[in-house]
């Protein structure tokens, strides 16, 4: 019988705008064994999102209760709001071979590379500035002021972006999918996520 081998944990970056909910929604459809951890936020809801399933909107007081409590895996403030991952769904989908995907900023990222030195880390990059003003301005979600910080706080993202293992353009949604699953797709090959390969073919004779 085949080893069952630990989830990948896989982090997903990228400056606001740029797509990365509408990728991920579209890796979850069609791949089972890849979840998206939920973040817990003190940001009010936005448009259509759904509490416990966008994310889980807190407040100050409760998110701070949550870190001093140990139970968030990584944190960051992020224009003025905390964003962060709790720690205990993701332990237990990693341990049941889920991989698992984190949508975080690159403090984020930061964070989790230092605890999980064998995480994938991803950065989601625009195919211009101007592409990505575009798309923030007709997702209509954001008053001026905030679009132009989220802006301002992307191009800072951006400059950090060879912090990260890999790099997507999403240029066409199709193709940075097929980018992103490609990526996964090695990273699951690898023979230091295998151990038990070699010594399965020896036995199997
Ligand atoms: P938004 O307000 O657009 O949903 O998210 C703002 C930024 O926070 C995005 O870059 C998003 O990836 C990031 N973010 C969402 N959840 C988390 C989280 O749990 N931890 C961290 N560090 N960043 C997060």
């Amino acid at each position: 019988m085949k080893a069952m081998n630990k989830g990948i944990l896989i982090v997903l970056s990228g400056p606001s705008g740029c797509g990365k909910d509408t990728v991920l929604s579209q890796l979850i459809d069609s791949n089972e064994d890849i979840k998206v951890s939920v973040s817990m936020t003190t940001r009010k809801p936005r448009g259509l999102e759904v509490d416990g399933k966008d994310y889980y909107f807190v407040t100050r007081e409760y998110f701070e209760k949550k870190i001093a409590e140990g139970s968030m895996l990584e944190y960051a403030e992020y224009n003025g709001n905390y964003y962060g991952t709790p720690k205990a769904p993701v332990d237990e989908m990693l341990n049941s071979g889920i991989n698992v995907v984190l949508e975080i900023e690159v403090q984020g990222a930061a964070k989790i590379r230092q605890l999980y030195p064998d995480a994938v880390t991803v950065f989601l990059l625009p195919p211009s500035l101007a592409t990505l003003e575009k798309r923030l301005r007709e997702r209509g979600t954001e008053d001026e002021e905030t679009l132009s910080h989220r802006l301002y706080i992307g191009e800072q993202e951006i400059l950090r972006a060879s912090e990260f293992d890999y790099y997507v353009i999403n240029d066409k949604i199709r193709d940075a999918l097929t980018d992103f699953e490609t990526i996964i797709k090695a990273e699951k090959l690898k023979i230091t996520r295998n151990k038990n390969i070699i010594n399965e073919v020896i036995n199997n004779v």
